[in-house]
């Protein structure tokens, strides 16, 4: 097509190039992108296909297909990602909340939906999803979140501002700001990556922040802080939830076993592959 010149005609050319760059979802990024420079669900688009674009709207749509073509995440372009029914902010600050993530807290709602008061710590929030996803869902716990990102922070604490709940931020390296401090859950969706296989990860990953998906030489290097102070942060008798990597459901749960705790139970997700881990701190 020689020049576009409506909704349809914009996202098709749009699409076509997207999917030249080497982007695997071009038609739906193509329609994400222009229904957020015209502030239209994608629904919307399609009831006004035939509808032309302004100059200055074209300009505007140029630009982010531009950015989506260098591979930048449409939810980084957007700079707002959906976490179970509810948007959050999201930079390159932050790792874009995965689905994946949802089983995780979850699993935590259900094991303290009927706790009194229950006390959570969410390790390393990044953009705050699991924190107050938890906060807004159990009305009645205290949540804490550390992250050792003030950068990160600064999100999370707006995404608890939008959803209108109070969590406690604290940057902190793992347990660092919380030295004699214990809670009933313990919740982490720690970096799992092994370093090596960093560079190898597609083009949208590396577009965040590594900090959120380095674990290490053998990506276990934060969990093995986690599980190593568990017992000193957590009340007896209190869980410790983990989102693992695909290829982690033996070395994790053996790790936490070494520190002390009782593995319960390994959950998979949708797409059948071990995602979490649910463990308890018993004296
Ligand atoms: N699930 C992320 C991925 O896309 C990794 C997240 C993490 O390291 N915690 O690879």
């Amino acid at each position: 097509m020689e020049n576009p010149r409506t909704i349809m005609e914009y996202i098709q050319v749009a699409a076509g190039y997207l999917r030249k760059q080497g982007c695997d979802t071009a038609r739906l990024d193509a329609e994400l992108l222009l229904g957020h420079v015209l502030q239209l669900e994608r629904m919307q688009l399609y009831v006004q296909f035939d509808k032309p674009l302004t100059i200055p709207e074209v300009d505007a749509y140029r630009a982010v297909i531009g950015q989506r073509a260098r591979r930048i995440p449409v939810a980084q372009i957007v700079g707002e990602r959906e976490f179970l029914s509810r948007p959050f902010k999201v930079s390159s600050a932050v790792l874009t909340p995965r689905p994946e993530t949802e089983l995780l807290v979850e699993a935590v709602v259900e094991r303290f939906v009927d706790h009194e008061r229950p006390t959570i710590l969410d390790i390393g929030t990044g953009s705050g999803a699991i924190a107050v996803s938890l906060a807004c869902q159990l009305p009645q716990a205290a949540v804490t979140a550390v992250d050792v990102s003030p950068e990160a922070l600064a999100v999370a604490r707006s995404n608890a501002e939008s959803c209108s709940v109070d969590v406690e931020f604290l940057e902190s390296d793992v347990y660092e700001a919380l030295s004699g401090r214990r809670f009933q859950c313990i919740v982490s969706n720690p970096p799992y990556i092994p370093s090596s296989e960093m560079a190898n990860l597609q083009p949208e990953v590396q577009h965040e922040p590594s900090l959120a998906l380095d674990g290490g030489p053998d990506g276990l290097a934060v969990y093995r802080r986690i599980a190593a102070q568990a017992a000193a942060h957590l009340e007896p008798g209190g869980s410790l939830l983990l989102e693992i990597g695909w290829d982690q459901g033996t070395s994790v749960p053996q790790l936490l076993r070494a520190a002390g705790l009782t593995v319960l139970e390994t959950r998979t997700d949708y797409a059948g592959l071990d995602r979490v881990v649910i463990s308890v701190w018993n004296e």
